[in-house]
């Protein structure tokens, strides 16, 4: 059977399910709107190879980007401690136009559609559990003297987490994580780039803010809509690898609507495509409560902690599943 798919979205989720789907031979039609800020991810290095390995492409060779080698982290003060981490720095967005410009002539432009895929970024509503409501707030500003630019920093500051590293572009791109929504996004970022650089006096361009709690959307799965990417799953940016999951989510995906295509049964199938995702949100809070509770300003993340051990008690973790996926397909275990 040839499914017929819509997929919305324009992200990196939604064209690498595109991409695979019409491999796979559906028949398959992108609605993308794109909107997205700009966002400077370090994508780590096997998700790098995810990339090469399931579509075949060497993404450093599709957009400006960059490799950075450490993350050097300072738990507290401004000392900073690094570990090994190769990861390549890109444009989220300009990645996803990269991979839309690469597989564009694979996709079928009108098309009656039985399935659609959601990958529209990060979703609120009553469906969606938040397991807490801190905010990531973008900006850009000039590299401080003695910046490690083979290293992406990452720094709690009195007011929440600072993540730092070179853009492809040149110039520094900074995140911070707070917990403090009502607070005004430019003074929080102002702030912490004041602490972790004193003296420098950064003009810092604020981009954006939003919302950088985990996110499950419980109703990710159900007869003819499957969400993937932020849109089913969000991660919080600190600790996550959101880009690899939008990728893993889509070869999950597109695995799903291949072994429905073989045989027609849906149910058990969408069962277990939203417990394998209720799993790794579970997996990913408990990280998150863990790395908050290590902070050293511990005292801010109070209420987050709270919020995520909430969440944990009252989803329940399913550990048997009855599928497994192997390469880009979906076996029974
Ligand atoms: C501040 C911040 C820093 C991050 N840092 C990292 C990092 O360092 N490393 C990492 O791996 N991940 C990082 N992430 C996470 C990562 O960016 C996301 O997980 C990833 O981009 C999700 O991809 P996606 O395709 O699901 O969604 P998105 O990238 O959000 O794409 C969704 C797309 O859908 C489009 N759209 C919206 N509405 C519609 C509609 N109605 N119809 C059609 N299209 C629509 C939007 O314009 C957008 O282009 C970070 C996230 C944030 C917020």
């Amino acid at each position: 059977m040839t499914l017929r798919i819509r997929v919305e979205g324009a992200g990196v989720a939604a064209w690498t399910a595109a991409a695979l789907l019409a491999r796979r031979g559906c028949a398959v039609n992108v609605h993308a709107e794109c909107g997205a800020q700009e966002r400077i991810v370090a994508v780590p290095a096997k998700t790098v190879a995810l990339f090469e390995d399931c579509l075949g492409v060497a993404i450093e060779a599709m957009t400006p980007s960059r490799w950075v080698e450490k993350r050097c982290v300072a738990w507290e003060g401004r000392d900073l401690t690094g570990i090994p981490a190769r990861a390549l720095v890109c444009d989220a967005s300009a990645l996803a136009e990269a991979l839309r410009v690469h597989f564009i002539d694979e996709m079928d432009a009108s098309l009656e559609h039985e399935w659609v895929l959601c990958a529209k970024g990060r979703t609120r509503g009553d469906t969606v559990v938040e397991a807490g409501v801190r905010r990531a707030v973008v900006g850009r500003m000039e590299i401080p003297d003695g910046f490690p630019n083979e290293a992406m920093v990452v720094a709690a500051t009195p007011g929440g987490w600072i993540f730092a590293v070179v853009r492809p572009d040149g110039d520094l791109a900074v995140v911070s994580i707070d917990p403090s929504i009502e607070l005004v996004a430019e003074t929080v970022l102002r702030e912490s780039v004041d602490f972790l650089w004193p003296g420098f006096g950064a003009q810092v361009l604020v981009l954006g803010a939003g919302t950088a709690a985990p996110s499950f959307d419980r109703t990710c799965a159900t007869q003819g809509r499957i969400a993937l990417g932020d849109n089913a799953l969000a991660l919080d940016p600190l600790r996550g690898d959101g880009i690899g999951f939008a990728v893993r989510g889509a070869l999950l995906a597109q695995a799903v609507l291949g072994a429905i295509a073989s045989d027609g049964a849906i149910e058990a199938r969408l069962d277990y495509y939203r417990d394998r995702l209720s799993h790794v949100f579970l997996g990913h809070v408990r990280g998150c409560a863990a790395h908050y509770e290590a902070a050293w300003n511990e005292p801010i993340w109070r209420r987050e902690i709270v919020l995520m051990r909430s969440v944990l008690r009252r989803i329940p973790m399913d550990n048997k599943f009855r599928f497994r996926l192997i390469g880009k397909e979906l076996r029974s275990t």
